[in-house]
Parts: structure tokens; sequence; C-alpha cells
């Protein structure tokens, strides 16, 4: 600062990886920062699935921003929600009505899940973006098998057990293989009218392999550990249909009690603003 002038603003939307990297690319720059998150936690995305399949908590893959950037005394921290950018004004508009200006903006919003034109199946296959998003798949997963336990319709059974993930990028591949192991592994041994280690988990790819992004060799490998972990693993068969308890793809409709989106993912809002 300079004769009391004020300082560079520096504005940052989301404190995911992207806005921490910025905050630490701008340690010792004469800027005055503002970094504001939806959400008073910074979370680390890779490990959801392990929250959702109950071997971690929440609180151990998530920290407080504000805690995080304490050792930064240029750094503030807001707790909103960001719905626009007034470009010409230099501010953001928060949902509370609120303004914040800015010299400098950053965007790091990160993504959200793209079900391609067909958002309805959203409510019957959830994806993993959030703590709220793994937390409720955790319920969702363990009340399968809870509901499993008193069914007496061994279709219905067949079904409440029967675990489907569309799309095997690294998330879906990772969760199939939790998933699995959630059942064949941690629920062992733990229910007296089913074996949750007969549950079946189907991993769904349009394309022709598992982990398309990666080199082919680790496409097989991967492939031959769920095969051998259990997962049933079903390639270059689009999803043409999702409902409440059904997954249509190539020729068949399984009837999948959980059903799990891990098939894409689009830009934020943000990009429009
Ligand atoms: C299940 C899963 C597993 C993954 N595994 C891996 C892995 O193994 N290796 C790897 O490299 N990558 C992995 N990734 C990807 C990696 O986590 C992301 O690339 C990374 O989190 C992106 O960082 P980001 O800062 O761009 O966005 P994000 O981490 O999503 O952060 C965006 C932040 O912006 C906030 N925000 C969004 N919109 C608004 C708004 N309107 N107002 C205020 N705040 C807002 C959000 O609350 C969030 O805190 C995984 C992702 C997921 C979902």
């Amino acid at each position: 600062m300079t004769n009391g002038a004020q300082r560079h603003r520096v504005v940052i939307i989301g404190g995911g990886f992207g806005g921490l990297a910025a905050i630490e690319k701008l340690k010792g720059a004469d800027v005055d920062i503002t970094v504001i998150d939806r959400r008073n936690h910074h979370l680390f995305q890779p490990l959801l699935y392990q929250v959702a399949t109950t071997s971690l908590s929440p609180s151990e893959i998530a920290w407080p921003i504000r805690m995080l950037v304490k050792h930064r005394p240029e750094v503030a921290t807001v707790l909103g929600n960001v719905t626009g950018i007034d470009k010409a004004g230099q501010f953001v508009e928060l949902e509370d009505g609120g303004r914040l200006p800015f010299d400098s903006l950053i965007i790091a919003t990160g993504a959200r899940h793209a079900y391609f034109g067909h958002d309805d199946w959203e409510p019957f296959a959830p994806g993993l973006k959030t703590l709220e998003d793994a937390t409720a798949m955790r319920r969702r997963l363990l009340l399968a098998f809870e509901a499993a336990e008193r069914e007496t319709d061994p279709d219905k059974r067949r079904a409440l057990l029967t675990f489907a993930i569309i799309g095997a990028g690294p998330t879906g591949v990772e969760l199939a293989g939790a998933v699995i192991e959630l059942a064949r592994i941690t629920l062992k041994n733990e229910f007296r009218s089913i074996h949750p280690e007969e549950a079946r988990v189907i991993l769904i790819e349009a394309g022709p392999r598992v982990l398309a992004n990666f080199r082919e060799s680790l496409s097989t490998y991967a492939k031959t550990a769920l095969e051998r972990l259990g997962v049933e693993v079903h390639l270059g068969q689009a999803v043409t249909d999702v409902t409440a308890d059904t997954v249509t793809y190539g020729d068949q409709v399984l009837h999948a009690h959980t059903i799990i989106w891990a098939a894409g993912v689009l830009a934020s809002p943000a990009a429009k603003w």
C-alpha cells in the first residue's frame, strides 16, 4: 500500500484446489485477497468415494477454508453463494444480495455432474461431488443392505443387493471397487438373513474400456483387478434409460435399487456469467 491508497483487490470465487492454488501463488504479492465459497470448507474430492463407502468420515477430507488461510492476514474469507458478476461495475453478486468489489477476479468454481440431456435421471442416479453427495450415497448404500435384510421377496431382495455404477472413469472405477469391498469385507457376517458378499456391483461403460483417458495397459489392469474383486464390468453399452430401480443399457434392463452416476462432468454455471 502506498500513501494510504487502497491495495489491489483480488477476489477468488471457490476455495477448492484451484482457489487455494491461486492464493498460494499470490503469496507475497501486494494485494488484498478475498476468497468466497458457498461452503465453509475446502474439500479433498479424490477421497469422497471413501466417505461414501464408510472408510473415512467427512471431517477427514474437509477443512475450514478460514483455518487454511489463517496465517495469511491479507486473505479474507467470505461464506456466500455467488450468483453473478457485474463486469462493468467490477463486483460479484451474492445470493443474499451482497456485493463484493474487485480489481482482479479469479473464477475457480469447479465442475458439476453432466447427465447429457437427461437431468431427470439425477434423482435416481446421484453423482459424487460434495460432502452432502457422499453422505447421502453412504446412507443409500447402507439402507439398501438393511432393507434387503428384511425383504422376503427374492426378486426385490436381489434388486436391493444390486448396485449399478454408470461410467468407468476414475470415479466409477474407485466407487465400484469400494462398494464391492464394503459388501464383501466391511459388512461380512454383520447380517443374519442376507449375505452382503453376494451383492452384485455392476460397472456400466459406454466406451470400449475402463479409464479411457489412461494408457490401455492400465485400463486392462484396472478391469482385471475389479473383476478379481467381484465387480461385473459391462463395456461398450450406453445407458439409455434410468428409473428409480432400473437401468437400461444395451438390450437389457437391470433391476438395481442403488444406481450411481459417474459418467460425466460439466463446467460450473459460472462459465456463463
Ligand atoms: C469423486 C472424485 C474423485 C476425484 N479423484 C481425483 C484424483 O484421484 N486425482 C485428481 O487429480 N483429481 C481427482 N478428482 C478431480 C479433482 O478433485 C478436481 O479436478 C478438483 O477438485 C477441481 O478443483 P477446482 O478448484 O477446480 O474445483 P472444486 O474442487 O470443485 O472447487 C470449487 C469450489 O467452488 C465453490 N463454488 C462453486 N460454485 C460457487 C458459487 N457459485 N459461489 C461460491 N462458491 C462456489 C465450491 O463450493 C467449491 O468449494 C476427483 C473428483 C471427484 C469428484
